[in-house]
């Protein structure tokens, strides 16, 4: 018998996971290496969207998701001086999907929600400390070399690793794009914001030319987002002292005194906004951010690496389960997937951070204008939700890939 892995996935982040439930539920052999000796508890993307959790119901993941998640169906786009400038409701979708909210999870607590479900899998296999140092193209297989030298054949390779992603640049994939100047900011606090912003919803886009912010509410504490500008070193912006002064600022804009916020994390990082020049190569698929990078304002990295998971595992299933042929199903994962990364994430995520610093006094109004007229158009309201919550985006991806591998094996 061979000893030939059926699928091999690279890194046990969300997509990773997200992946390896999907196949495993298909009766596909599944082996995840990760290169951590457990699963991360960075305190990453927290925000699921609608799309998302219609494929979270068919892994089965969803009752646990809801009783750990906060349910958000109500966002604000906000002013910082001004307040309110629109609450938009995600509930008009209700005839639409059966989801019609956020669900505020963080991604460390979805990945254990799914690695629970795999274990009743016996054709899963999670092993931990077995980083994938490189990969191999042999047309009809690919191997996995780990970090300890070990050779791994396996008719599929998912590369789920990340944004250093080994198996991107085993081949060479350019990555292209930008890396931002500004580093972001993520602090949650157990303060209660609604303590002083009376009409804030549990998600709030914050606008301000100066500094800009997001609030959102996880079922634990408020997580915070801020920039922190290119002249100001990342070990400042961390110290407690720095971090209250800034949320202080806030609450000074609002004329309220001035707070000890209980924090309870802290995190910078560096933004960057790239997708790779390939997402596939015979036998070897790229999903997450191993393939593409965003800003996270809008929620979209997380969940277009899901649904990137979901067409590498509609690729495989079409040729495994389904006889289609295999470079052609991966090349429908490659170009479907990296199309809707550039024409819907990439180019609504550059714009919500545009829109968020505006400094155009103009642009700002038209803006808050188009925004103001949503609450009283019911249709419009709706259209622009589909947009926002990749509603739309998803679906059509995902249906695309779907005809197009079933033309394969028609
Ligand atoms: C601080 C921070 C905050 C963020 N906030 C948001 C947000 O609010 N909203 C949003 O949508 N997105 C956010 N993002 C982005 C979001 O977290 C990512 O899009 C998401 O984590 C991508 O999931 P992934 O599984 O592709 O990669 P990752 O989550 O990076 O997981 C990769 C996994 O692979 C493992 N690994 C890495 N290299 C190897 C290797 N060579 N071999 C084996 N295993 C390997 C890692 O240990 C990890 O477990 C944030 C990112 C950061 C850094």
């Amino acid at each position: 018998m061979s000893d030939r892995k059926q699928v091999v996935i690279a890194g046990a982040g969300p997509v990773g996971m997200a992946a390896a439930l999907k196949l495993a539920k298909a009766g596909l052999d599944v082996t995840i290496f990760e290169m951590g000796d457990d699963l991360s508890v960075d305190s990453k993307a927290s925000t699921f969207h609608i799309p998302t959790l219609e494929l979270c119901e068919e892994l089965g993941l969803m009752d646990d998701m809801l009783e750990q998640g906060l349910v958000v169906p109500l966002f604000q786009q906000r002013d910082r001086k001004g307040g309110v400038i629109a609450q938009l409701d995600l509930s008009l979708l209700k005839d639409e999907t059966k989801y019609p909210y956020r669900l505020q999870l963080e991604q460390s607590k979805f990945t254990r929600i799914v690695r629970k479900h795999l274990e009743q899998y016996p054709n899963a296999h999670l092993v931990y400390g077995s980083g994938v140092a490189s990969a191999e193209d042999h047309t009809d297989y690919a191997v996995a070399i780990l970090n300890d030298g070990t050779r791994v054949e396996c008719d599929w390779l998912i590369g789920c690793d990340g944004a250093n992603s080994m198996v991107r640049q085993s081949f060479g994939f350019e990555f292209p794009g930008e890396t931002f100047a500004e580093r972001f900011l993520v602090m949650s606090t157990t303060f209660e914001f609604r303590d002083v912003m009376k009409d804030l919803a549990e998600v709030a886009y914050i606008t301000d030319p100066d500094e800009w912010m997001v609030l959102l509410k996880t079922p634990d504490h408020w997580r915070c987002l801020m920039a922190v500008g290119p002249e100001e070193a990342d070990d400042y912006a961390v110290t407690d002292e720095r971090i209250q002064e800034r949320l202080n600022g806030v609450l000074a804009d609002l004329g309220h005194e001035h707070v000890d916020f209980p924090l309870v994390g802290k995190s910078i990082y560096r933004v960057n906004q790239r997708v790779a020049k390939n997402f596939a190569i015979n036998r070897i698929l790229l999903a997450g951010d191993s393939a593409h990078m965003n800003n996270p304002l809008g929620g979209f990295g997380m969940n277009s690496g899901f649904h990137d998971a979901w067409s590498a595992g509609d690729v495989i299933e079409a040729v495994e389960l389904r006889g289609a042929d295999a470079q052609k199903a991966a090349q429908i994962h490659g170009v479907v997937r990296s199309e809707v990364c550039h024409s819907y994430v990439q180019a609504n995520t550059k714009k919500n951070f545009k829109d968020m610093q505006e400094k155009d006094e103009s642009a700002r109004q038209a803006r808050n204008d188009m925004l103001r007229a949503l609450q009283d158009d019911v249709e419009a309201q709706k259209a622009y939700l589909r947009g926002t919550s990749m509603l739309t985006s998803a679906h059509e991806a995902i249906a695309r890939v779907r005809s197009e591998l079933a033309a394969l094996t028609a």
